[in-house]
């Protein structure tokens, strides 16, 4: 068995930002991070146009156009950002939370500058801003396109200096909670095959999202919601799973993403017939409207028989008027994109789009200090010694939609927060090795039993084939819109699919770098999770955000203003149930209204 003070799963954004704080606020911390995959090929290094906060270094002018606003009196400031936020997640996120985020989102920006982070720069040399869907102001702080790389890499710098551990390839297998406490996890090194208990005082999750769920996603290969599975598994909520952001702009049949950034820097959307349809559904924010509006503006179109190419089944997404010194310099990363998949030079021609799976809006259910938290007799109750932040994680600051570059900025803003938490923790409640709670014995036999058992299968089924199908029916079944007969059906699919899992056989039956059993694992976590996503969204009788019921077509405060969770039943189905949005002490802030753009 190992032991650390913190074991760290995920090394994206929020994970290594834990790990830095709590090394900054407990420097005698034995902190460890695990991940997946090498730190710096973490998914969030693939975030391409900005990270939101109200510096108010730009404006816009009479004609809407982004001009550098003034340094004495900017028009933006943090209660703008929150009204966007609350507005953009459909009323339904924890206003507790979201003012934190915006509260905290310019020294956020600061702390990364000085951390070495390469932004944009105005003329003057400040920060320079673009703008984003849903934000009142431009607020979407970037490294051209290629922001996420600029931070993770940055952030990685700092993991070096302070000298944190990395086990690098080495997954994470299950979560050990009992009696409420977290022990820690169970991890098998891939390139060796042992599995290992590591038992810690505290256990934090960042371990991303779960787009992968779907056919059509910008997310990595790695983002299989191996965070959330493992939380449900042990009996933990899983919160709001129903909401699913898909971003207008993914590659025509592929999913790769062309940044929100595009359309902040001009670039628009054409139906099959040329015209700017986006006059029809938000004639406020046209293209920059939130990501759920032109969404669902896109299916609207090609279902109106609208859209472009020979099966007119998508749209277009128009840069040429940008011209090629603004793409080369601000938009050189979604420009090599279209050229090396579609063929397509966006200098030249418009580029072929549609919807793609982006976000996570649901996950572990965490307080707005990072801390998770469970539902007993109704009451918010604190896992001790287990944390969670970033994408995997719900302290609901997206609500039902999340507004483009907030998500960034919650992995920071709320990476950081979850390490001051675990840096008071341990110089308070686990001080002097109290807190270190015993790490059962059958934690490790668990895990061995689980893979010696997968190892040993000789069925007929084709894990690829349960996963391309799994992808392909949610979403076609669970996607940008919903209707009962086709999430009734999905359930059933996803039945059929977790028994056909039953049956599986694996070419390669060895330990040592068994990339083949990583895939199953992260299938079966695929299926598991999937099915909260759909139970959840056939349960919500209502469109809110990004769940957008045909049959229910309008938001329903009255019923629906609360959260979903979804317990793992004995039968180990999702059972679900509710609870209240929060608020800070003195209620909302904000109170809900029409949504209009
Ligand atoms: C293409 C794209 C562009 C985006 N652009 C933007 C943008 O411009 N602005 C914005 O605000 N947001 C953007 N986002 C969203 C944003 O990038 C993510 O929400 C954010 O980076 C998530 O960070 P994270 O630290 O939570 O997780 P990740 O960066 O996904 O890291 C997850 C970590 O968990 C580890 N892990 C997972 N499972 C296991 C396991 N079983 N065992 C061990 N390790 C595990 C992985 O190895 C990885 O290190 C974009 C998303 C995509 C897909």
């Amino acid at each position: 068995m190992i032991t650390h003070d913190v074991i760290i799963v995920g090394s994206g954004l929020a994970g290594m930002r834990c790990a830095v704080e709590i090394r900054r606020k407990a420097p005698q911390a034995d902190i460890a991070i695990v991940s997946k995959i090498y730190p710096t090929r973490s998914h969030s290094g693939a975030a391409q146009g900005g990270i939101a906060a109200p510096l108010g270094n730009v404006r816009y002018d009479e004609n809407q156009m982004p001009v550098p606003d003034s340094e004495e009196n900017p028009q933006d400031n943090w209660q703008i950002h929150m009204y966007d936020t609350v507005k953009g997640a459909d009323f339904i996120g924890d206003q507790d939370a979201i003012e934190i985020l915006c509260r905290e989102a310019a020294p956020t920006i600061y702390e990364l500058e000085h951390m070495g982070v390469p932004f944009s720069r105005l003329p003057d040399g400040r920060i320079a801003q673009r703008p984003f869907g849903g934000h009142a102001n431009p607020r979407a702080c970037y490294a051209a396109d290629r922001t996420g790389h600029a931070l993770l890499h940055t952030l990685y710098g700092e993991l070096v200096r302070y000298d944190i551990k990395v086990y690098p390839e080495s997954y994470m297998l299950g979560l050990v909670v009992e009696d409420n406490i977290c022990r820690g996890i169970t991890v098998m090194d891939i390139r060796t095959g042992q599995i290992e208990t590591i038992q810690a005082k505290a256990t934090m999750f960042g371990t991303g999202g779960y787009g992968r769920a779907f056919k059509i996603t910008s997310n990595a290969f790695s983002s299989t919601g191996d965070g959330i599975t493992a939380a449900y598994r042990v009996g933990l909520p899983l919160e709001d799973m129903e909401f699913v952001q898909f971003h207008p702009t993914g590659l025509f049949s592929h999913g790769i993403l062309l940044s929100e950034g595009a359309r902040g820097e001009g670039g628009y959307l054409l139906n099959g017939l040329g015209e700017r349809f986006m006059t029809r559904y938000a004639p406020g924010r046209m293209e920059l409207a939130p990501r759920d509006v032109v969404s669902r503006a896109i299916y609207a179109e090609i279902e109106a028989g609208r859209g472009a190419g020979p099966n007119a089944d998508y749209v277009l997404l128009d840069l040429r008027h940008l011209g090629k010194k603004k793409l080369d310099e601000r938009l050189p990363q979604i420009t090599e994109l279209a050229r090396d998949y579609l063929g397509i030079d966006p200098v030249t021609e418009p580029v072929p789009i549609q919807p793609t799976a982006h976000y996570s809006m649901g996950g572990i259910p965490t307080d707005a200090d990072g801390r998770v938290v469970t539902t007993i007799d109704g009451q918010d109750t604190v896992i001790v010694g287990f944390f969670a932040a970033g994408e995997c994680a719900c302290a609901s600051v997206h609500g039902a939609n999340r507004l483009g570059t907030n998500s960034l900025l919650e992995a920071t803003v709320f990476g950081r927060r979850t390490g001051q938490t675990i840096a008071n923790f341990l110089l308070g409640e686990a001080r002097d090795g109290r807190g270190l709670a015993p790490m059962p014995a059958y934690a490790l036999k668990q895990a061995e039993d689980e893979v010696a058992e997968l190892l040993s299968r000789r069925g007929s089924e084709n894990h690829a084939d349960i996963r391309k199908e799994l992808q392909a029916t949610m979403f076609g079944n669970a996607g940008v819109f919903r209707q009962p007969d086709k999430l009734t059906q999905q359930l059933g699919i996803i039945n059929d699919l977790r028994e056909r899992f039953q049956r599986i056989s694996l070419d390669d039956r060895g330990r040592k770098y068994n990339t083949e059993l990583v895939d199953v694992l992260e299938l079966s976590h695929l299926l598991e999770f999937s099915e909260c996503i759909v139970a959840g969204a056939l349960a919500r009788e209502e469109s809110r955000g990004a769940h957008a019921r045909r049959d229910f077509p309008k938001r329903d405060d009255a019923k629906w203003m609360k959260h979903t969770l979804a317990f793992r039943g004995a039968d180990g189905r999702p059972q679900l149930t509710y609870k209240p949005v929060r608020y800070g002490p003195e209620g909302p802030r904000f109170q809900p209204e029409e949504r209009k753009y």
